[in-house]
């Protein structure tokens, strides 16, 4: 706390306050008189508290989520008194707050790291709003965001744009930064937000400590990461959908099994502290509160009759990794008839979703490349051991139903190998014959890897033994969507350089997707 007025410890919210916030820990806005303590005084920061910025994320017909985390010293643990705080929250249809549209409190917990999670209901369909916080005297910077279309509405078009793994030493965010410009409606994270290894000497930027083990570890790694002032700003200008990869609590973990050799009960206590610092930093609905080593991240997000987004999670529920993890070729294990990505539940989930749903675009926004790469020049297979193909079960499973139940233009879009992809979905890779099911989007890396290159040989070389690839190239950015109701348009967005700042951006490819006809088209 040494970065606190110490004036500030008086004014913290008592015990007795603490337990009535026991609604606010429920994650629901509270709108009623506020707590007593607070009328008496305000608490005063001699160093601003919201130097994590703000963000929102999914948006409803009638509302968004709202955070921010309050840390004077982000890097240190946060540098708040370990008691909860009252923190005033205010929505306003115009972005100078005059007219505001709802206000309410709620508090910022020391049990989870002061971040505070607002579940803002009563707005607008279809608008754009804006808000801040304030506690005490200090006053947030003023975010943006915007209430999804009625659900049953007759919506044209969506924009949006998605990406993932973005390695703080390995390069600068200006992707986000050339995202901040774009005309979207949302920004879709698809994991790998932070990165849990110890500093390397020599890269762009460095890491703040060992390898996070305990959960003020990860607390302070989410600070570093959110210190970044592009993703700062992409956070404040557009609502977020936020989903994990393996990064989040450590590489290429399956469930409850971790990379080394760490006991799953042990793992699952790092699980526990990681899961929870996840919460604490995203905008996240109170369905995704941490109970102990779970945590409920999958869900659906609607957007009129034109999109719905089921947002998978692979990492919480998946079988291990089959021959030892690694790009391997593909040994017995790979035909484990048990092998699962998502888990039985979120899989029948996911699966009742497609069935019923009456959406234009069916978006399944999720971690691992579910295309095929073979990366063994003739016979025999190589294959990476962490993505779909490596549980072949399951991704026909999946793929036979898009087959068979048909839902309206299944569309895949990936994170995790940090490099842009493009397949077409089949029903069987290895037979050039078998029908095209779905569409699938690969984006690359906002900075992990460094700069990166255009073309990589080995893939080059391979690509006549794969041929539901469509396009390949390895340089650093985001994936841009536009939807309409007759088409959909992905431009991959390309950074020239990510060790250098400020670097530009420029559109290395387009293609689009048109109703009705699964397979991308290039069209630039
Ligand atoms: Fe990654
Ligand atoms: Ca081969």
């Amino acid at each position: 706390m040494k970065n606190l007025h110490p004036s500030m410890k008086q004014y913290a919210v008592n015990r007795r306050n603490f337990l009535i916030g026991a609604a606010a820990f429920s994650g629901l806005a509270m709108t009623g008189q506020l707590p007593s303590q607070t009328q008496t005084g305000a608490p005063s920061f001699s160093t601003d508290p919201f130097t994590l910025g703000v963000a929102s994320g999914d948006p409803l017909p009638n509302g968004v989520v709202l955070w921010t985390r309050l840390a004077p010293d982000p890097l240190n643990g946060g540098g708040m008194p370990p008691n909860p705080f009252v923190v005033r929250w205010e929505v306003a249809s115009d972005d100078q707050m005059r007219k505001v549209v709802r206000h309410g409190w709620a508090y910022a917990r020391p049990e989870f790291g002061h971040s505070v999670h607002v579940e803002v209901h009563g707005l607008k369909p279809a608008r754009w709003y804006w808000y801040r916080f304030s506690v005490g005297s200090a006053v947030s910077p003023i975010g943006r965001t915007r209430t999804a279309p009625a659900f049953n509405d007759r919506v044209d078009q969506l924009a949006f744009a998605f990406a993932s793994c973005q390695h703080y030493e390995q390069g600068y965010y200006t992707a986000y930064k050339h995202m901040a410009e774009e005309q979207l409606d949302l920004i879709v994270h698809l994991g790998d937000y932070i990165y849990e290894g110890g500093p390397t000497a020599g890269r762009t930027r460095i890491h703040n400590s060992p390898e996070i083990m305990s959960l003020e570890d990860y607390r302070n790694r989410f600070a570093l990461y959110k210190s970044d002032p592009d993703l700062q700003r992409a956070h404040a200008l557009f609502p977020w959908v936020v989903t994990w990869d393996d990064h989040e609590v450590e590489n290429n973990y399956a469930n409850n099994i971790p990379e080394n050799n760490v006991p799953p009960e042990t793992f699952l206590e790092r699980r526990a502290r990681a899961y929870q610092a996840y919460y604490e930093h995203m905008p996240l609905r109170h369905t995704s509160l941490p109970q102990g080593p779970d945590l409920l991240l999958y869900r659906r997000l609607r957007f009129g009759d034109l999109a719905e987004f089921n947002v998978l999670d692979t990492r919480q529920y998946r079988t291990n990794q089959p021959c030892g993890d690694g790009t391997k070729p593909i040994c017995d294990e790979v035909f484990n008839p048990e092998a699962t990505m998502l888990g039985d539940e979120q899989e029948s989930w996911l699966f009742r979703n497609l069935d019923k749903s009456k959406a234009r675009w069916n978006v399944l926004a999720q971690q691992v490349m579910m295309g095929k790469y073979d990366s063994a020049t003739g016979p025999g297979q190589t294959i990476s051991m962490d993505q779909w193909n490596a549980y072949p079960a399951a991704l026909y499973r999946l793929l036979n139903f898009l087959n068979e139940r048909k839902p309206s233009n299944p569309i895949v879009i990936t994170g995790d190998i940090h490099s842009s992809w493009v397949h077409d979905l089949k029903t069987n890779f290895d037979d050039p014959n078998s029908p095209v099911v779905g569409t699938e989007f690969v984006g690359t890396s906002i900075s992990s890897g460094g700069d990166g290159a255009d073309t990589n040989a080995t893939v080059q070389r391979q690509l006549p033994e794969n041929p539901n690839i469509k396009f390949h190239n390895a340089r650093r950015g985001y994936v841009l969507c536009n939807l309409t109701r007759q088409q959909w348009q992905t431009d991959y967005r390309i950074v020239a350089a990510v060790t250098r700042p400020d670097e530009p951006i420029s559109t290395r490819a387009s293609f689009v997707v048109e109703n009705g006809a699964p397979g991308a088209i290039r069209t630039a």
